[in-house]
């Protein structure tokens, strides 16, 4: 049992402690995921069957990387029956074919948050509620609230509290909306991705005999990252655990980051509650990374109130200090960045992998891939506009959806007049109007338009457009019986038309999304491949659709085609991940911690749990990087340094700045402290000539090496109430 004999002795505890209650509460890098990992295969090692173990993964990279690891331990065929995936992605497979019991068909459609949206917003149309009023976004956060905390539409209209509560805030009309949303979702056959949990929900508990079956076939049930579980989430998992109490539970609570989404941090500490006689096991060892990286952490976390103490040390090398750059501008910034990681792939040898350049919102991708380019460094974004969501590639997507369900209206409007057939607005509209009278799906009339044709008042020509449009969906069906997924989507695309109008678009754009579509179809061809690998395989168009409809909100799976490229993405989605470099950017108030999130301590130490994860993907080294002025909203805004950068003790710092003389003059002659406010030259620049100020930071960054000491700097706390004095540059 070689995969046994490199673990520490608490470690090789939660591996071989096989039956009962069990939870790993312990700090970043030390070895959680990987106790998860052995663990499972020193069940199927002893004889456990592959297909009684449940695990439960943040993201679906990281089921198939547990995957792979475990078929080295227990060979390919034994790892081929085991179920891991995310709470999404497995729950989906048993709603499925479960659900008849739902009054579902087992076809559903699984919509991505976009495709919520827009049913959000038809229905607020619908009902005249003013969208400046209520913005869909905010009505969708809160139904999916609602959802999470299994507050079903009825159990709503139960609730005085919430409607008076509601009320209080302006949002009486949520209730209604939320039930003709819901109403909307069960006519198109549709699930929304909070639907897979409540859904779960419901089916375990109105339906005992499923239940027990699910009990009984996951006799090991096992989740990483527990403290990022909902309320949903937990109950689903308690409802199966509960016959055999195998249930092992791994999670940092120093690490819960998407409470935004429901997580619920209380799931995991209160496991011991759940089950009194659960065993506890905390690792206090970081393999990860340097000891200044963890100490540095560490120190940060500590600040926290609301936090489980626990003992986190590496035994690593001290390492290099956290290097800190202040740049001018968000351009200077992606500079310093680009530049920097040219630098260490050279001096280093280090491969693009081995670097992340992690921010706390999307919008800040731009600049760093402007500037990558550049300088022909590749690099891979996650997350963002996912490949899934563009496009060319949804219609396409809402095409094959409407083959699988057609009751899916979103994908019927979606492609009933694309590309352009004749069939416009009003003939669309008419056709709503008449299905609502009917109460019945649009798709039901298509299928019987002569026998409705009268009342609809359509004419002749556009009656036949229709019928044309419908009998080639209907001919799409058929293909589907005999042929591949492939082969349909490429039937699909040809027939109609899309192909062509995309292709009779020759910029260079026009060009990119003709290649997407093939790269849609490349994809397809890949799916049908693993599949044919996996023992209970599913080569159909309808798991197709679920799986990529699964990985939209988190599209990693996609890109991560194995090259050498740097990896850029929000710190959210980095959880559980690790890199030899990495280099946190955006480090300001208003940013990080968000604008958003400060006003209260809850909020804020939600932030500083963020940094938390952020900073502990780092192995090596840690870069940060802020602005003292930045293009945001459509102007360019001062920024003050994040109050994280002054938590973190200086003895862990270096800061790397060439003092500003080099690019920008300062005029007063004086050296600006590396905490000041926005220095003298880049306000007086701003005021001259904006524009110029970001030409000008296009120039390439200057890495200095030993840099004498050149002044003392100051770091202001943002609330101004403390500053300490710390020496800048090497020693
Ligand atoms: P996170 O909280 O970030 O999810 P984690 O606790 O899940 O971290 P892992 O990702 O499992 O930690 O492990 C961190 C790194 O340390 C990995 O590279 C892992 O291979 C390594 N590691 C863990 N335990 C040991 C060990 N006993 N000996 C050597 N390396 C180890
Ligand atoms: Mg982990």
């Amino acid at each position: 049992m070689d995969y046994l004999k490199g673990l520490n002795d608490a470690q090789y505890d939660a591996v071989t402690t096989l039956e009962g209650p069990l939870m790993v509460l312990a700090g970043a890098g030390s070895g959680k995921t990987r106790v998860l990992t052995m663990r499972i295969a020193h069940l199927i090692t002893n004889l456990v069957d592959p297909f009684n173990i449940l695990a439960l993964t943040f993201t679906n990279k990281a089921a198939k990387e547990m995957k792979e690891r475990i078929a080295k331990v227990v060979g390919e065929s034994e790892a081929k029956s085991l179920w891991m995936g995310t709470f999404h992605s497995v729950f989906a497979r048993i709603l499925r074919a479960e659900a008849h019991y739902l009054g579902f068909p087992s076809n559903f459609t699984i919509y991505d948050s976009q495709d919520s949206l827009n049913v959000i917003k038809k229905v607020m149309k619908e009902l005249n509620i003013d969208s400046d009023l209520y913005k869909p976004k905010k009505v969708q956060a809160r139904i999916s609230t609602y959802k999470n905390n299994l507050i079903t539409v009825k159990a709503y209209f139960n609730n005085p509290e919430l409607i008076e509560a509601d009320e209080r805030t302006n949002m009486k009309h949520i209730g209604i909306i939320y039930q003709k949303y819901v109403e909307q979702c069960y006519r198109n056959g549709a699930m929304d991705f909070d639907d897979l949990l409540l859904k779960t929900n419901e089916l375990l508990t109105r339906f005992p005999e499923v239940l027990a079956k699910y009990q009984d076939r996951f006799r090991y049930i096992l989740v990483d990252e527990y403290q990022d579980t909902n309320h949903s989430q937990y109950l689903i998992v308690k409802a199966l655990a509960s016959k055999f109490e195998n249930i092992c539970v791994v999670g940092d609570d120093a690490q819960s980051i998407y409470s935004f989404r429901g997580a619920n941090i209380y799931n995991i500490l209160n496991f011991k509650k759940d089950y009194p006689d659960a065993k506890t096991v905390s690792l206090e060892q970081n393999y990860r990374s340097t000891q200044n990286i963890v100490n540095a952490a560490n120190v940060v976390i500590s600040k926290n109130v609301q936090q489980f103490k626990k003992n986190v040390f590496s035994d690593n090398e001290e390492g290099e200090k956290l290097k800190v750059y202040r740049a001018l501008s968000d351009a200077d910034e992606a500079n310093f960045v680009a530049g920097n990681i040219w630098e260490l792939h050279h001096s280093q040898q280090r491969k693009f992998t081995d670097f992340a350049i992690l921010y706390r919102t999307n919008s800040q991708t731009r600049a760093f891939e402007d500037a990558l380019r550049r300088k022909n460094i590749p690099y891979r974004v996650y997350g963002g506009l996912s490949f899934y969501q563009r496009k060319e590639v949804k219609d396409l997507i809402a095409y094959l959806r409407l083959l699988v369900n057609e009751n899916d209206s979103e994908a019927l409007f979606r492609v009933i007049n694309y590309p352009a057939r004749g069939i416009g607005e009003t003939t669309q509209n008419k056709l709503i109007v008449f299905a609502d009278s009917q109460n019945i799906s649009v798709s039901q009339v298509l299928n019987n338009l002569g026998f409705y044709a009268p009342q609809l008042g359509l004419n002749n020509g556009i009656l036949t457009k229709l019928s044309d449009f419908w009998s080639m969906i209907k001919a799409f069906q058929i293909l589907l019986k005999t042929e591949n997924v492939y082969q349909v989507a490429m039937e699909v695309a040809k027939r109609s038309g899309l192909i062509k109008f995309l292709k009779d678009d020759q910029t260079p754009e026009g060009i990119s999304r003709v290649e997407n579509v093939q790269e849609l179809m490349n994809s397809m061809q890949g799916f049908i491949e693993e599949q044919h690998q996996l023992e209970e395989g599913d080569p159909s168009l309808s798991n197709f659709l679920e799986n990529i409809a699964l990985s939209a909100d988190t599209q990693k799976d996609k890109e991560d085609d194995g090259t050498d490229k740097v990896s850029l993405m929000t710190i959210h989605l980095s959880k559980g991940l690790e890199f030899p470099v990495v280099h946190l950017v955006g480090l300001e108030e208003n940013l990080f911690p968000s604008f958003m999130s400060s006003s209260t301590r809850e909020e804020l130490e939600e932030e500083r749990r963020l940094f938390y994860v952020a900073l502990t993907r780092a192995e090596k080294q840690a870069f940060f990087t802020y602005a003292v002025s930045r293009f945001q909203w459509g102007k360019i805004t001062d920024a003050e340094p994040s109050r994280f950068l002054s938590e973190v003790d200086a003895e862990y710092l270096e800061f790397i700045n060439p003092a500003v003389e080099s690019r920008f003059v300062n005029h007063s002659g004086l050296k600006s402290n590396i905490f000041d406010d926005a220095p003298i030259e880049a306000r007086s620049f701003r005021k001259l000539d904006p524009k110029k100020k970001i030409e000008r930071t296009d120039s390439e960054p200057k890495i200095r090496k030993n840099l004498k000491p050149v002044s003392t700097a100051r770091i202001i706390n943002p609330s101004g109430e403390s500053s300490q004095d710390i020496e800048v540059g090497d020693k």
